[in-house]
């Protein structure tokens, strides 16, 4: 099944520009139309429904960050059927209030996958939404699902299947996602042997390329290369990336199949069967 996914946001936490920094990429990321504005780290994906019949294809949001609206806005985004989590840090969950127009859409709610861990965190900053007693009336009409644990699960959305692949970040461990031959793995410092077995055969990896130096719990560019080497896709795009990459002068010294993603680019792959 042919799918699209679209990168929303590309940037680290901090987004780029950086508050206050006066450093040449964030002066440039400034400009407008520039490949060095990056926004908080988001993926869309894009897949089925039947155009000839009138259906639109299903979107699945992973994760909404603090600029989800915009982000949102920029796209002209009418419509999500579901958001994955990958953890619970303010970069990837903040955005979840943004949510609100579009849960109001769906009868039954929009469902929110996640792992104990970043379900507790969404559950914690949006309590009045899920409180089960004097829920705030107007809070996101949104439905918390906890994905299974082990590495390797999977669930299924609209005919897609999403394989649970953990990663390292820092102290925890955190989920990846593979979708058919396509994995987003953003926030790691370093992937586990057993979630390498389940990235065989990629065409796109989306992994964290934080900057040039080391970091305790982002992969800095260096490391990043190291694993496309060893799970040889056939494309490989790095996000999550901070004001210390310039987007043209990285991507020039970037080994094939290697480049940095950037805000609104868009992939084709097939998203089916895994
Ligand atoms: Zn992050
Ligand atoms: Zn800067
Ligand atoms: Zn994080």
């Amino acid at each position: 099944m042919e799918a699209t996914l679209t990168f929303l946001g590309t940037g680290t936490s901090m987004g780029v520009p950086t508050l206050g920094c006066g450093c040449a990429v964030c002066t440039d990321a400034r400009l407008p139309g520039s490949l060095n504005r990056r926004t908080r780290p988001s993926i869309l994906l894009a897949y089925g429904g039947d155009a000839a019949k009138g259906r639109s294809p299903h979107h699945v949001l992973i994760d909404s960050g603090p600029d989800f609206h915009a982000q949102a806005t920029r796209l002209n985004l009418t419509y999500i059927d579901a958001v994955l989590y990958t953890h619970g840090h303010a970069d990837h969950v903040l955005g979840m209030d943004d949510l609100r127009p579009l849960s109001f859409r769906l009868p039954g709610g929009l469902p929110l996958f996640a792992d104990e861990a970043t379900a507790q965190v969404l559950e914690r900053v949006f309590e009045y939404t899920f409180r089960k007693e004097n829920r705030y009336p107007t809070s996101a009409r949104v439905i918390l699902h906890r994905i299974p644990e082990e590495a390797g699960d999977a669930i299924e959305l609209f005919g897609a299947k999403f394989i649970h692949v953990p990663v390292t970040h820092g102290p925890t461990t955190i989920v990846g996602y593979r979708f058919g031959n396509a994995a987003y793995l953003t926030d790691l410092n370093d992937i586990p042997e057993t979630s390498l077995a389940l990235l065989e055969g990629l065409d796109i990896l989306i992994l964290d390329a934080l900057r040039r130096e080391p970091h305790p719990s982002h992969a800095h560019v260096e490391k990043s290369i190291e694993l496309v080497r060893r799970i040889q896709p056939q494309r490989a795009f790095f996000t999550h990336i901070s004001h210390d990459l310039d987007h043209a002068l990285t991507n020039a010294s970037l080994p094939s199949p290697i480049q940095l993603a950037f805000d609104g680019q868009q992939l084709s792959f097939d998203i089916a069967p895994c």
